[in-house]
């Protein structure tokens, strides 16, 4: 008899499915790692993702696995239907990618799917078409031996979720993650990567080191340094990069246990523990590194989007990787070149310590610039330099708080700017000194100027000798994404899959000036999702085409320099927000003397 109190009952397969879903498939780049990660299960080695729409309207994988029976294909998309495991025991003893069965049953729940596969020994195939969990049609077809898995419009049937999705940009790069991840794991698989009929990656069976030069271009090579440590805990392999190489964004950082990517903020630490004292403050070194740990010693019973992992030796395996982190750095002399002193940070002033002469800082001076191209060289002066330093050391030493300056308070007379140290421009205004640094006044100066003619055409020159600058697939789509901004603010770039090339440039930047604009601005493209493209550009344009601390001027483009930052409304602070000048009063020196 059917009581009416009793109201507990087991849920429908197709609703079942949808919850679970709800867990497994949070975005297209997570169908993507479920569908690779089968076909490494069955043993691929071809493997070809193509995707249409950043995954909204097509992730197809087609391998050329062990391929499945009919019954099987069948039975693969049943709820907790999996060939990897049997038994509880074999759940400590994982080797496979998968195991809970979960996967299909939970995309087809929210897709349509069509799925063909073929064994080896069967002479056709079949096919498969699902949508929203309930199987539509199968049939025999011709295919090749493998599987291929569609997965159409996915979260058709589901409006939330769909509506949730980002931009297509952020889409597709979570699923080129994925697809990189997964291919850092496995070097010996060929993969590609389609997106909208173009061709993204194609990666071909190759050694570790290749493959890591194969994603993210040529340019890492040499930066790479190998590891390898071999214990009865745990086996490593992989390669770092060299610190002077660290960049501030997160980006270049993998962990693998068992061939399986993996985050862990403990075994982050171990490494950047290990370089100690190598890396500037808020710098990460990159690193590709393998882990080899026994199955029962770790818990692999996570859930199947986390990539969070439990060792059961967490203390030994953090020591190991340190030292063996450590002991590779050491090895490659990695550490002696090391020089802080020569990076050429622009956000500190030299301030001289009691009884130490001030020595101007050593930087690599291209001489043959000239940022306001007269005619006649730096050659008178030197002398004029030496006479100014020993005031100016004393200044230095004792700066005081400055305060903002007004337009007016501005006066010129004859022979008013002297540089100093190659790096100041020394010059008085209504009864005060002032000590301009020369590369941020300059900065500022053409940041306004740009600014000012921005609305205005800006003018294009065609390169001769076009610029070819090497990337990687990741770069080039970022930056592809501002093509047609580049095009109107002069830049004519032309894009490959590993290069880019600039045919224009709008006409007050050098061509040498070029790459280290280019480099900057895709760096700031990884550190912020959204940009302000004219800001930033016109920024990072002043920034690498202003006069360079140590760069000898003549009086006369000294002179130039200091009227034009003085002449702006605010001259106080370059577009990074950087101090552009100190001053001081009569009253400060006076006090000085005695
Ligand atoms: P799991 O991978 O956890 O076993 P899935 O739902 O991902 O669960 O897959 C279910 C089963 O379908 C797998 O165990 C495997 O036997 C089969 N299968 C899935 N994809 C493929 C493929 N590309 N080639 C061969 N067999 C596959
Ligand atoms: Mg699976």
């Amino acid at each position: 008899m059917i009581s009416t109190t009793d109201i507990i009952q087991l849920l429908p397969d197709h609703v079942a499915n949808q919850i679970a879903a709800g867990e497994v498939v949070q975005r297209p780049a997570s169908v993507v790692k479920e569908l690779i990660e089968n076909s490494i299960d069955a043993g691929a080695t071809d493997i070809d993702l193509i995707v249409k729409d950043a995954g909204r309207t097509l992730i197809r994988v087609v391998d050329n696995g062990s391929g499945m029976s009919v019954t099987d294909l069948r039975m693969a998309f049943e709820r907790h239907a999996t060939s990897k495991i049997r038994t509880t025991e074999d759940i400590f003893n994982i080797t496979t990618k998968g195991f809970r069965g979960e996967a299909l049953p939970s995309i087809a729940a929210v897709a349509q799917i069509e799925a063909v596969t073929r064994m080896e020994d069967e002479d056709l195939g079949t096919k498969l078409i699902i949508e929203g969990g309930t199987v539509r049609d199968q049939l025999p077809a011709a295919s090749a031996v493998g599987t291929s898995i569609s997965v159409k419009n996915l979260f058709y049937n589901v409006p939330a979720r769909r509506n949730f999705l980002k931009s297509n940009q952020v889409e597709i790069k979570h699923i080129q993650d994925e697809f990189l991840r997964v291919a850092l794991a496995h070097e010996h698989i060929n993969f590609r990567l389609f997106h909208n009929d173009s061709e993204v990656y194609v990666l071909k069976d190759s050694n570790l080191k290749q493959r890591i030069v194969q994603i993210f271009g040529r340019k890492i090579e040499s930066n790479l340094v190998p590891i390898t440590e071999e214990t009865e805990v745990v086996k490593i392999s992989g390669y770092i990069g060299k610190p002077e190489t660290a960049k501030k964004q997160r980006g270049e950082q993998y962990f693998f246990v068992n061939h399986r990517f993996i985050r862990s903020n403990y075994l982050h630490k171990a490494v950047m523990d290990a370089f100690e004292n190598l890396l500037q403050p808020q710098y990460v070194p990159s690193y590709f590194l393998y882990l080899e740990i026994d199955p029962s010693k770790i818990d692999i019973n996570i859930h199947p989007t986390k990539t969070e992992i439990k060792f059961e030796d967490e203390y030994s395996i953090y020591a190991i990787l340190r030292a063996a982190v450590k002991h590779s750095l050491g090895q490659f002399s990695v550490t002696p070149s090391l020089d802080f002193d020569q990076n050429p940070d622009w956000a500190f002033i030299p301030s001289k310590q009691k009884n130490e002469s001030v020595k101007a800082p050593q930087f690599n001076v291209d001489r043959n610039y000239n940022p306001f191209r007269t005619d006649s060289g730096p050659a008178d002066i030197k002398h004029l330099n030496e006479s100014y330093q020993a005031a100016a050391e004393f200044i230095i030493e004792n700066q005081s708080p400055e305060m903002l300056l007004s337009k007016e308070e501005f006066e010129f007379g004859e022979q008013t700017v002297i540089q100093w140290m190659n790096s100041y421009l020394i010059t008085k205004h209504a009864g005060r000194l002032l000590i301009i640094d020369q590369n941020r006044a300059h900065q500022l100066v053409i940041y306004k100027e740009l600014k000012n003619s921005a609305d205005k055409n800006i003018l294009s020159q065609r390169l001769l000798f076009p610029i070819e600058i090497e990337s990687n697939p990741d770069e080039i789509m970022s930056l592809k994404n501002f093509e047609s901004e580049l095009f109107d603010f002069g830049f004519d770039v032309e894009f490959n899959n590993r290069s880019f090339r600039i045919n224009a440039l709008p006409v007050n930047t050098k061509p040498d000036d070029v790459p280290a604009i280019f480099s900057d601005f895709l760096e700031e493209m990884q550190l912020h999702d959204k940009i302000d493209f004219q800001t930033e550009i016109l920024k990072i344009i002043s920034k690498n085409t202003a006069v360079k601390k140590g760069e000898p001027m003549l009086p006369k483009q000294a002179e130039h320099l200091a009227q034009q930052l003085l002449k702006l409304d605010e001259p106080n602070f370059t577009p990074y927000g950087k101090k552009v000048f100190v001053q001081f009063d009569e009253s400060e020196i006076s006090k000085k003397l005695n």
